[in-house]
């Protein structure tokens, strides 16, 4: 039996991927411990994981402050991440020292995970939610003139965290290597090696694994005819009325039946009168309604793109930073989707028509989900971490 620990950030997108990984390695008999949120809580447990609360350590500021810096300020993101690092190294050093794991699997924005299993020299696996990040697919990233200001202005800031995380015997080179992942660490990767951009550019300690899918409870029937739209702006910057009010404009009364997922901290009542063809929900299944989906209005958040793929349906993005940005850029750039230019009701309509008319769409993102069922999912995943904490365990020996 090896011993496991995961950490990861307060965010959906972050956290579903691990999940089934963590179920896998739980079902093949492995001990496994969950550093997160106490928002996570559950879904950790029910997948046999020991869950390991750090709320008290993040930084206090509201819902709004905390979306806004997870998205679109980077300096704020950097600096939270460093603040939070800080606060529960005194625990969690403490916890490791007993629990002497084979292996640390962090996700790429959880900077405390890597930093205490470096000095602690527990071997490390990065596990990225997103592309896999280096200084090729940098440029492509094209931030907005206000988030590259913001950082600009914000360098100050991100350098004197530099300062207090080396203070604290942490070994950080500079806030790049913070965020972007080098050709000498082990990766795992939740996407497809076709999907991410710039792969070759990538070494081979990247595990490109496919989408972790979780299992649906149920798969909703097609019960109509009519084409299916399913829009969804993901979990965190969701409070986006007038998107959803243009939809709701764009295709009332029309041939096509909707469900629109608004996110929990939406007023569905103030969006108006729901036209009865749609359907408007705080949340939904996503995994089980793409089953029976036509066409997805995603904001190009990467899980939802993945999943999207695998199950075979195009898309129409509209992506409000430049992560989100990249992946609809590299969705356009493969065939399986349209970037909308605007969200008014003529781009809706229009972009909706083309993806379910051309059949080119439909053709490239089959081809697409055939790369991404067969990367290896979960148990290649499982089967990378444990690999690892088998080299550890023969060299305790
Ligand atoms: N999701 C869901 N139900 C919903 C909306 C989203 O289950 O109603 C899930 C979705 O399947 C995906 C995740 O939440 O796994 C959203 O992650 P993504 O990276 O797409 O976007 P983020 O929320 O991080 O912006």
């Amino acid at each position: 039996m090896s011993k496991i620990v995961f950490f990861s950030i307060p965010a959906h997108g972050h956290t579903n991927p691990t999940l089934p990984v963590v179920s896998e390695l739980v079902n093949r008999g492995h001990d496994v411990w969950y550093y997160s949120f106490m928002e996570f809580r559950e879904k950790i447990e029910r997948c046999g994981a020991k869950f390991i609360p750090c709320d008290e350590f993040l930084p206090s500021i509201s819902q709004q402050e905390l979306e806004r810096k997870v998205g679109k300020d980077f300096a704020a993101l950097i600096e939270m991440i460093a603040d939070t690092t800080l606060a529960l190294e005194k625990q969690v050093s403490t916890e490791l020292r007993e629990f002497k794991p084979d292996c640390v699997v962090s996700d790429s924005l959880a900077l405390w995970g890597k930093l205490l299993a470096q000095k602690f020299q527990i071997p490390y696996i990065c596990s990225t939610t997103s592309f896999a990040f280096n200084q090729y697919t940098a440029k492509l990233m094209k931030p907005s003139a206000k988030e590259i200001w913001r950082t600009i202005i914000g360098m100050g800031r991100i350098n004197k965290k530099m300062k207090m995380l080396r203070a604290h015997g942490f070994a950080v080179k500079s806030f790049i290597s913070v965020i972007q992942n080098d050709n000498e660490t082990d990766t795992i990767v939740f996407t497809s090696k076709e999907f991410q951009p710039l792969s070759e550019t990538f070494s081979d300690r990247y595990a490109f694994v496919g989408p972790s899918i979780r299992k649906s409870s149920h798969v909703l029937k097609d019960t109509t005819s009519r084409k299916f739209i399913y829009i969804s702006l993901g979990t965190v910057l969701n409070q986006h009325n007038d998107f959803y009010q243009n939809c709701m404009k764009a295709f009332a009364d029309s041939s096509y039946e909707v469900l629109m997922s608004v996110g929990e901290n939406t007023n569905i009542s103030s969006l108006g009168r729901t036209p009865d063809n749609f359907t408007i929900r705080h949340t939904v299944d996503q995994v089980a309604v793409l089953q029976k989906t036509d066409v997805f209005i995603t904001h190009g958040g990467m899980n939802s793109v993945n999943e999207s793929l695998y199950y075979g349906v195009p898309m129409v993005l509209y992506p409000f930073h430049s992560e989100q940005r990249l992946v609809a850029d590299r969705v356009v750039e493969l065939g399986a989707g349209i970037k909308l230019k605007g969200y008014k009701m003529r781009h809706l309509t229009k972009a909706v028509a083309d993806v379910l008319t051309d059949p080119l769409y439909q053709k490239n993102v089959e081809k697409l989900a055939k790369s991404i069922q067969h990367a290896g999912g979960a148990g290649e995943a499982a089967n990378v971490i444990m690999a690892k904490a088998a080299k550890h365990e023969s060299v305790v020996e």
